[in-house]
């Protein structure tokens, strides 16, 4: 018979099982009881249309069979079965593409691609020296025999088998000095791990289980009589099947909720937020919902797609049903189960389904309550929460010219330059003082940067706050937002702050008036780069300041500069000169000596300065560095 051998990528991921150092080997029987769940599933969903299946809805169940004698612990499943091909492909074959893009040499990374993935099938190698799998796929006379013994390869060939289903005999390795793998051959050992992954499997998943009896004392019974004990087996269900999301409030524990999570939704870590959700009346359902500690590692691809897998009635029917949640909150994982949906329901009717938008629409109010509610009385998790998904609302305000704004604005928070944290726009309009008539916000890439922007500095020396934006998506978020409670939002980099008092705004204009020909002449010289240059009262220690007017601000055509096809659109730029500064005195005075050459090779430099301020690049380099010697001489 010839052997195969596995795909390299197979291969790989097989090498890391079978000399896996991870330390939570055990997980390798939720993953067989769950594929095997995943067979019976589609059998049953067939059943329901199929007479000729021929098993009632009580006689699914998955089976295991411990035996110490020969080491061997069967899982055996009456599912849909795997042709020879099948079995070729499922298990020659690793589906999870990507999975070993991650580098695998030490044991953090392998803890990374279990936790990430679940590794499936391969993970009984971790506690197995050899795996035989006789399948007969559903509709087929003829069974099949897979069997390795790891990395030399698989063999396939023809078996027999009286029932549809599989049945997989993990041949269960010799216990090490570091691993007692007898415990996988122990009935009690078995129990308490399908208790723990596997308790809602919807299956009875049944155990033969010998319990001893104490035998009662005979009534003539001598004084040295000692207690004898009698043994019986009796086939036992180990699961509690009650699916979770069925459970009354209070009678799943947190660790509970959390490896259903966990072992569902292939993340590692514990969810940062369980919601449980149900209607009755006009659409009955019932939900439970969780939002990831973190991104999964796919969430900015792409590849990833959202979802909620879809129940009727206890029996999935999509896996990831994307009508369910609204974009911005793709990142919410979770199951919906409703009877008032038909099992056979297609997907374009479910769209048009008018029960599966009243579901939605209650599942989005109650997501938006659970998250408004952890941004006020958990803040540090919000934060936390903030890190990984806060990016998908800012989008979600802007997506769709701003339509969903009102459902997400509440939930936005950014950083405060006067209060060093993350605020709510709420917290922000709160703390406003009176004379203050704006939102203030400043962009630029990092915070400490945008906090030490010219008018960042102007504006927290009025005394007021500014937001301080560091996303690419934030100053087009805050643009479609327009206003929050009546105040509307201001670049600080956008020009005519209204920062002064009437009196610094009367002698502005007197500034303005008698230094016109100065700032005209820079201006000229600057040759079109600027459409302006005006002095500003408001600056503090920075002798120049570079602002835009109209709608595409300056942080915005850095944005725009990087995405294909917007590299030409620019800001009109806007050369602000603080005329306290000792640097305009000088420019002053050089107009006035009549000398056009120093006061065009000033303007040269000042406008260069303030596009390093604002993070520009320089723009003309060479000219830049010839300027500034030139003045050394
Ligand atoms: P996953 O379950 O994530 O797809 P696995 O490696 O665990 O990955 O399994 C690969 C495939 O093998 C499954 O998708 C399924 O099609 C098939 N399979 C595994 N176990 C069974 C089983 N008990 N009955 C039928 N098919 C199975």
């Amino acid at each position: 018979m010839a052997v195969k051998q596995f795909k390299a990528e197979s291969r790989k991921l097989l090498d890391l099982m079978i000399n896996s150092i991870y330390t939570n080997k055990e997980i390798f029987l939720r993953e067989l009881i769950s594929n095997a769940s995943d067979a019976v599933d589609k059998l049953h969903f067939r059943g329901l249309t199929d007479d000729t299946v021929g098993l009632g809805a009580d006689d699914y169940a998955i089976t295991l069979i411990p035996d110490k004698e020969t080491r061997t612990l069967r899982i055996v499943d009456n599912g849909i079965g795997m042709t020879a091909e099948e079995l070729e492909n499922n298990l020659g074959t690793i589906a999870k593409s990507g999975s070993l893009d991650f580098k695998t040499e030490n044991s953090s990374e392998e803890l990374d691609i279990i936790g990430q993935f679940g590794v499936g099938f391969y993970s009984a190698f971790m506690v197995a020296s050899k795996v035989t799998v006789v399948s007969r796929a559903y509709g087929s006379e003829q069974a099949w025999k897979w069997e390795s013994e790891g990395a030399d390869g698989y063999t396939i060939e023809p078996a027999e088998k009286n029932t549809v289903g599989t049945d997989i005999t993990l041949t269960i390795k010799e216990n090490t000095e570091t691993e007692n793998y007898d415990r996988y051959l122990e009935e009690y050992g078995i129990q308490s791990l399908v208790k723990k992954y596997s308790d809602y499997i919807r299956y009875p998943i049944r155990m033969m289980m010998t319990h001893s009896h104490p035998v009662p004392k005979p009534e003539d019974a001598g004084d040295d009589w000692e207690q004898e004990y009698e043994e019986h087996s009796e086939m036992e269900t180990l699961n509690s099947m009650v699916p979770i999301w069925k459970r009354k409030k209070g009678e799943t524990t947190d660790e509970e909720y959390a490896e259903f999570y966990k072992t569902n939704f292939y993340d590692f870590n514990d969810p940062a937020k369980v919601i449980s959700a149900s209607g009755e009346g006009a659409v009955n359902y019932n939900a439970v919902l969780f939002i990831p500690a973190s991104a999964p590692y796919d969430f900015y691809t792409k590849e990833f797609k959202k979802g909620l897998a879809l129940y009727s009635s206890g029996v999935m029917i999509m896996e990831k049903c994307e009508d369910l949640l609204p974009d911005y909150f793709n990142f919410v994982r979770g199951v919906v189960d409703s009877s008032d949906l038909s099992l056979n329901i297609s997907r374009e009717l479910l769209q048009q389904n008018h029960q599966l938008k009243l579901i939605r629409k209650n599942i989005e109010k109650k997501i938006k309550s659970e998250l408004l509610s952890m941004c006020k009385n958990d803040r540090e998790k919000y934060e936390a929460f903030w890190k990984s998904f806060g990016r998908v609302l800012k989008f979600g305000v802007y997506s769709d010219y701003g339509a969903h704004k009102d459902v997400l604005t509440d939930l936005i928070i950014f950083y405060s330059a006067k209060e060093q944290k993350m605020i709510t726009l709420t917290e922000y309009v709160e703390a406003m003082p009176e004379a203050q008539k704006y939102i203030y916000f400043a962009a630029s890439d990092s915070v400490e940067r945008a906090a030490k922007l010219p008018n960042t500095e102007a504006v927290l020396d009025r005394g007021f706050d500014v937001l301080l934006c560091t996303d690419d998506v934030d100053e087009f978020c805050l643009q479609i937002v327009r206003e929050y409670k009546e105040k509307s939002f201001k670049n600080v980099g956008g020009g005519n702050l209204e920062l002064e008092t009437e009196e610094e705004k009367e002698a502005a204009k007197t500034a303005a008036e008698a230094n016109k020909g100065l700032l005209d002449a820079l201006c000229e010289a600057l040759g079109g780069k600027v459409k302006a240059v005006k002095t500003s009262s408001v600056l503090k220690e920075h002798p120049v300041a570079l602002s835009s007017e109209g709608p595409v601000s300056i942080e915005m055509e850095k944005v725009l500069k990087n995405m294909p096809g917007n590299d030409g659109i620019k800001s009109e730029k806007v050369l602000e000169i603080n005329e306290n500064h000792a640097v305009f005195t000088a420019l002053k005075e050089t107009a006035a000596a009549g000398d056009s050459a120093k006061l065009s090779l000033y303007a040269g430099i000042l406008y260069e300065q303030a596009r390093l301020i604002e993070g520009l690049p320089v723009e003309d380099p060479i000219a830049y560095a010839k300027a500034v010697c030139s003045l050394m001489k």
